[in-house]
């Protein structure tokens, strides 16, 4: 490689996890330390622990303002994992009276699938609806799943592996028609994509740091007022949350997302303009070597992840080639297995298809070096492993 080479390995795994933006670990040491603020927000007793709550509801209003929500309906969680789980478990169980159908679809996050798999166990009843070839699912298939006893409905904003967005507005119109209440797993979507819950018309919404330059370990779930969501906590204990979520706070953690999200406000559009040209030039790069197919169609979805099928070679056989670049075989939550990836079958994608894609997913600090490099050893590799 020549001279300016980018520092290897080259990080194209955005959507698994994002580097922790600099000015995000700058707030967050405000927080941590001994000589910082590093009291227990809930202590009402003493100035320390008041500083903390204040910077627990700065960052609770740098959320909220993302979503165009109210402060007030912002429940912290450890992640978009927990805020699922909430989401779906905590409102099944808060009302059950009104019915125990719950309605999601087959190529959900696992946090997703394997809670609604979960309330199957506990006698709930789960419809799980098959998406298009384009990983998308219509509010006409919503509509004819809709029963007298569906109470929620859970779609994605944006599907992890595939970057297709679905059409939250009208699917949410759709439950709100039969009387049920919609949630959406929005972990990829901030700094992406618009997201306003009253433009949505959504109950129930949930957020993660990591995806967008903040910290593992936090998240949050949106649960509207006005009319007031129910649901059920998870986790008992001190009435943190107002109740609905128990715990000591992590102020660093949630100072980290509070900026991490208004960066994303400030600077999601001149991100996905860049990302987009970042994405447009590696698949240029690769193009004119045939046998490369996209998983997903770039017209539905947000340009920060490109999941590319190779003809005549195994995926597990190319990652390894690709040394250094780390990318990624499906989701990360499934690459120690050799299945082919839940999504990419669910959207129809044949199995030998499956098993020889990759996820390639750009961020904020994706450089066009970085591309450039990275469609150099992507055709030499290809070239090797077709010989
Ligand atoms: C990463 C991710 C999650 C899990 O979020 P954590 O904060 O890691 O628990 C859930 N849903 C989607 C769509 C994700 O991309």
């Amino acid at each position: 490689m020549s001279a300016n080479a980018p520092a290897t390995p080259i990080y194209l795994d955005y959507a698994a996890t994002t580097p922790v933006d600099n000015r995000v670990v700058a707030v967050m040491l405000r927080y941590l330390g001994q000589d910082e603020l590093f009291a227990n927000p809930a202590s009402r007793s003493h100035m320390l622990g008041w500083q903390a709550e204040q910077a627990v509801e700065q960052a609770r209003r740098q959320v909220a303002d993302v979503i165009g929500a109210d402060p007030r309906e912002i429940v912290w969680t450890s992640g978009a994992t927990e805020a699922d789980n909430l989401a779906l478990t905590g409102y099944m169980r808060a009302n059950q009276a009104r019915g125990r159908h719950l309605i999601t679809s087959t190529i959900e996050h696992k946090a997703v699938v394997d809670t609604a798999k979960a309330l199957e166990h506990e006698g709930y009843s789960v419809t799980w609806l098959t998406p298009q070839r384009d990983g998308r699912i219509t509010p006409a298939q919503l509509g004819d799943a809709m029963r007298d006893d569906t109470v929620l409905v859970s779609l994605m904003a944006v599907n992890n592996e595939l970057g297709t967005i679905n059409d939250i507005a009208a699917l949410a119109e759709v439950a709100r028609a039969h009387g049920a209440a919609f949630h959406t797993d929005a972990a990829q979507a901030i700094g992406r994509i618009e997201l306003d819950v009253e433009r949505l018309g959504v109950d129930l919404l949930s957020l993660s740091a990591h995806k967008v330059y903040g910290p593992k370990g936090i998240g949050a779930l949106y649960v509207k007022r006005h009319p007031d969501v129910r649901i059920e906590a998870l986790i008992h204990g001190g009435g943190h949350e107002r109740g609905m979520r128990s715990g000591t706070l992590p102020t660093h953690q949630i100072a980290g997302m509070g900026e991490a999200f208004a960066l994303a406000a400030a600077e999601g559009t001149a991100d996905q303009q860049r990302i987009t040209a970042l994405r447009d030039r590696l698949w240029q790069g690769l193009s004119g070597l045939g046998g490369i197919h996209a998983n997903s169609d770039p017209s539905v979805s947000i340009p920060n992840i490109l999941n590319l099928g190779f003809d005549g070679v195994d995926g597990e056989a190319l990652l390894m080639a690709l040394r250094d670049v780390a990318v990624s075989t499906g989701s990360a939550c499934n690459s120690a297995s050799v299945d082919p990836s839940y999504v990419l079958t669910g959207v129809g994608t044949p199995r030998s298809r499956a098993l020889s894609s990759l996820r390639l997913s750009f961020g904020r600090f994706t450089t066009e070096a970085e591309i450039d490099h990275a469609v150099a050893v992507l055709r030499h590799a290809l070239q090797g492993l077709r010989r």
